[in-house]
């Protein structure tokens, strides 16, 4: 199985462009939903997370406080460290699983992730799609979407890798400044050319 990553900073449309692969039958992971699943009521995480931490950890319905954990890992770098050793071979040991679904007949399938390049995540992949937008592009469709203010949008942008920086990484880009139905067309002829190279 081939994995071909799929990144873009904030508000660039990897989740839109996703789920354009995937209305082309493609499988997808997301790696920020996966980083959530990891640690929902019931799992081996979450019970390592609040014998660490106490039960204050956990909000009344037995669920990760995530507030009350960024604010614990902001202030204290070693609980970060801690956190981030149980959760990072977790994380990476669930995206390989669900990399692989049974049943599919295509020969590649996606990984969406922010970090793709900041991380190791990028290790999994054989090739990297980055979907562009300029900037001010970005920064209108997060603030659209989210109700985040301009400054707080920007300050995320400049936390991530500089646009220019990510697209020299890239071995294919999806421009989705276009409308939707030419970034379709885009990804339905990257969807060949994949289908063709690792058919
Ligand atoms: P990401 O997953 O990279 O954060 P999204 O896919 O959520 O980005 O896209 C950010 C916002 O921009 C969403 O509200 C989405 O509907 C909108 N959007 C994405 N692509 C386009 C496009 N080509 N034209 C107009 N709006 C778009």
């Amino acid at each position: 199985m081939v994995v071909i990553g799929l990144t873009g900073g904030i508000g660039s449309g990897k989740s839109t462009v996703a789920r354009q692969f995937g209305s082309l039958g493609v499988h997808w992971v997301d790696a920020d939903d996966v980083a959530r699943e990891v640690v929902e009521p019931g799992t081996p995480a979450l019970v390592a997370i609040a014998e660490h931490f106490g039960e204050n950890i956990l909000t009344d319905d037995g669920a990760l406080n995530r507030a009350n954990l960024r604010q614990i890992v902001f202030e204290q770098p070693e609980q970060r460290a801690w956190l981030e050793g149980l959760l990072h071979p977790i994380i990476r040991e669930e995206l390989i699983r669900q990399l692989h679904p049974s049943d599919y007949a295509l020969p590649y399938v996606l990984l969406v992730s922010p970090l793709l390049l900041e991380t190791d995540q990028h290790e999994l992949v054989e090739r990297v799609l980055v979907v562009d937008v300029p900037v001010d592009v970005q920064v209108e469709r997060t603030m659209a979407r989210d109700t985040n203010s301009r400054e707080q949008v920007e300050r995320i942008i400049s936390a991530q890798m500089p646009r220019e920086q990510r697209l020299g990484r890239a071995d294919a880009v999806i421009d989705n400044s276009l409308p939707l139905d030419r970034v379709l067309a885009e990804v339905r002829a990257l969807h060949e050319a994949f289908m063709v190279d690792f058919g």
